[in-house]
């Protein structure tokens, strides 16, 4: 019996890019509403890295990494605030990591960075 993560997770693997970027597209706002609802305040960091700037998949140009769902339009970097003051730890993001994983996102925080927020494709987060 499968959970429902991984009907979910199932079914996401069978999405092709385009779906995957349309579906990430309405993940989103749910995601920046979920951080205010657990009391932090939000700014954009990257979203998309465009190759002509940072490279194709598997090349590295800039500051990026190689590998990056930021060059497939499938993830987004979030930086946390409560109070005023920027967050910068990765246990700060736990919660909302946690819980965009429940949503059948993949989170940053598995893999020593803490604000980026993805959909995995084709191995690639
Ligand atoms: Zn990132």
């Amino acid at each position: 019996m499968m959970t429902e993560k991984q009907v979910l997770n199932q079914f996401r693997a069978a999405l092709t890019l385009g779906a995957k970027q349309r579906a990430f597209a309405k993940m989103v706002p749910r995601l920046i509403d979920k951080a205010h609802e657990l009391g932090f305040e939000v700014t954009l960091g990257d979203a998309y890295r465009d190759p002509r700037v940072f490279g194709p998949i598997g090349e590295r140009k800039g500051y990026g990494e190689s590998r990056s769902a930021h060059k497939q339009r499938l993830a987004v970097d979030l930086n946390l605030f409560r109070d005023g003051k920027y967050l910068t730890e990765t246990e700060d993001h736990r919660p909302l990591g946690e819980w965009w994983e429940s949503q059948g996102g993949t989170w940053g925080g598995r893999f020593s960075d803490g604000n980026h927020y993805s959909v995995a494709h084709e191995g690639i987060a």
